[in-house]
C-alpha cells in the first residue's frame, strides 16, 4: 500500500498538490493540503498514484513523498 508523506514544516500552502491530486488531497481554508481520510499520511489508491507522483515531483517545497 503506498502512503502519501507530506513534510509540515516545509510545505508552504500553495495548495498544488491537492489540485493536483484531488482524490486524495483537500486544502483547508489557509490552502494546506488536507488528507481526505483523515489520516498524516494518506493512503494513496493505485489509480490515482500517478497523480502523487506528479504531484510530488511538482511540489514548490518537496514537501511531498511517496512511501
Ligand atoms: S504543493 Fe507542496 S508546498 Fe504546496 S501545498 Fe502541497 S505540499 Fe505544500
Amino acid at each position: 500500500m503506498t502512503r502519501l508523506h507530506i513534510d509540515w514544516t516545509a510545505c508552504d500552502g500553495r495548495g498544488l498538490c491537492a489540485e493536483l491530486l484531488p482524490e486524495v488531497l483537500a486544502t483547508d481554508p489557509w490552502g494546506y493540503p488536507l488528507p481526505r481520510d483523515g489520516s498524516r499520511e494518506p493512503e494513496v489508491p493505485a489509480a490515482v498514484e500517478h497523480h502523487a507522483r506528479q504531484a510530488a515531483a511538482l511540489c514548490p517545497k518537496l514537501a511531498l513523498r511517496l512511501k
